[in-house]
């Protein structure tokens, strides 16, 4: 059990990352390095604040009021970062009757995750590509533990929503998409998938931190290739929508 962790920052009032009105906590650090991230300054493991669970119960005490229809979202950086502590977050928030929601790149051990797993009622899972060349291009990290991470929620019926960022010249190459598609369509625990429109919202973060932003020349993604994506998902009886910003 671990009482202590380290935070970016909180959201009282989060609508985007879960059902309902949501308390997110964001969890500091994270070890993947998205070209896109719109949050790098929530990577490094040493930055942020250390907190206690207790602080953050206090906080979301707060917000019960508003927040009892919709929940308690943990998110990132990358919340399996520290395991112990999502699922004391979240095992304290069963304690209050509310629901909980971990947003993960699922980039962790298996083992690692099944404890805080426990605790959650809902997986946000970021797919961040398919083509395991290009998975890595975008995060620098293997496809192989989010896969692993995917089936698991499948075979343990944990529901799911996907949320894969849409890219130009990136992510939205059709074969990238289509294999997402059918690998997606195999999982029985997925609710809804969410295409979300590549933006350039952080990009004055990577210049505040004197990070290269290699992503300045592409363009936001179009209403239009947002559709045709979301159809490419919707062709294969998957949920899927297109949504606002990452
Ligand atoms: S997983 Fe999220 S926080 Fe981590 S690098 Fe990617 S976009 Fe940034």
């Amino acid at each position: 059990m671990s009482g202590i962790g380290r935070i970016h920052s909180i959201e009282t009032f989060g609508t985007v990352d879960g059902p309902g009105i949501r308390f997110i906590v964001f969890t500091q650090g994270c070890p993947l390095r998205c070209l896109y991230c719109h949050n790098p300054d929530c990577r490094s493991a040493h930055d942020g604040k250390e907190v206690t669970v207790d602080y953050l119960i206090d906080e979301i005490k707060k917000c019960k009021s508003f927040i009892r229809k919709g929940g308690v979202t943990v998110s990132g950086g990358e919340p399996l970062m520290q395991p112990e502590f999502t699922r004391e977050i979240f095992k304290r928030c069963h304690e209050l009757g509310l629901d909980t929601a971990l947003d993960t790149s699922g980039y962790c051990a298996i083992e690692a995750a099944k404890s805080v797993l426990e605790e959650t009622d809902l997986v946000l899972l970021d797919i961040k590509s398919y083509i395991p060349e290009l998975y890595y291009k975008v995060t620098n990290v293997s496809i192989e533990p989010t896969l692993a991470l995917a089936k698991h929620l499948s075979e343990i019926g944990k529901p799911a929503w996907i949320r894969f960022v849409l890219v130009p010249h990136l992510t939205d190459n059709e074969e990238n998409i289509t294999q997402l598609a059918d690998f997606i369509a195999t999982l029985k625990n997925i609710e809804r998938l969410e295409v979300l429109p590549f933006h350039k919202m952080g990009e004055y973060k990577w210049e505040q931190l004197g990070l290269p932003y290699s992503l300045k020349d592409t363009p936001p993604a179009t209403p239009e290739l947002v559709k045709q994506t979301v159809d490419i998902f919707r062709d294969r009886g998957i949920n899927a929508l297109g949504a606002v910003g990452l």
